[in-house]
């Protein structure tokens, strides 16, 4: 029988990569919605929008189309906006420190909010964000809240980045998680916060197949 599986917590702490990884295992969809905050963020700077300006900010999310695409050699679903594969642009600092704005915008999660749940009317997904379990599916049959120590999540970050050719520092990275962090979790529209029947997985200590292992175990009870 598939499940949803619903993958909450903070910023950089393996959630993506996990997820990923239990999909592939279950044979299930992955779907990364912090692609689709920072797709529309990519979106808003590019063609100037107003954060502030309600009017500007429903204008454009009625212009914005977006798509995950399967890249047929990583096995997984690349954001699509209008027609454009927009991963090459939405992972760097820029888009990263203007993100938790854009997901503030109460327009932005209902847009975003109403394409999760129809992407999640199959079951058999995986879906990783920060209000998966409480606002996209309150019902999913799995839910882990995901969180770990912040300079260990800096230090992972920093490889991860790295290794994509972003330069950045630890410094930078640190305090852009601490930052979204505490924008996402005292944001008035869907805070970040656990869902009372989330399990909690601290990943300070584990390495990717054990927190791949850890779901995994929960997903077959
Ligand atoms: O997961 P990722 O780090 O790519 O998410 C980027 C940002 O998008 C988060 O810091 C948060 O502000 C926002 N986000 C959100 N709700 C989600 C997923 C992401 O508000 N479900």
């Amino acid at each position: 029988e598939k499940i949803i599986i619903a993958l909450d917590g903070h910023a950089g702490c393996g959630k993506s990569t996990t997820a990923k990884a239990v999909a592939k295992e279950l044979d299930y969809i992955f779907i990364d919605t912090g692609a689709m905050y920072r797709a529309v963020t990519y979106y808003f700077l590019s063609n100037n929008v107003d954060f502030s300006d309600a009017v500007e900010v429903e204008n454009a999310l009625k212009e914005i189309s977006l798509k995950f695409v399967l890249n047929p050699s990583s096995g997984i679903g690349e954001i699509h906006i209008n027609g454009e594969n927009v991963e090459p642009f939405i992972r760097n600092m820029e888009i990263t420190s203007r993100v938790s704005d854009v997901a503030s915008i109460k327009a932005v999660r209902v847009f975003n909010v109403a394409e999760q749940q129809k992407m999640g009317k199959e079951k058999g997904i995986v879906m990783d964000g920060r209000d998966i379990g409480t606002v996209v599916f309150p019902n999913a049959e799995l839910k882990i809240f995901m969180t770990a120590d912040v300079t260990v999540r800096a230090k992972r970050r920093l490889v991860e980045m790295e290794s994509k050719g972003v330069e950045t520092s630890l410094e930078d990275v640190e305090s852009d998680i601490r930052n979204r962090d505490h924008l996402d979790s005292t944001r008035k529209e869907s805070p970040l916060k656990k869902a009372d029947d989330a399990v909690v997985v601290d990943t300070s200590g584990l390495t990717i197949n054990q927190q791949v292992e850890s779901i995994l175990k929960l997903a077959k009870n």
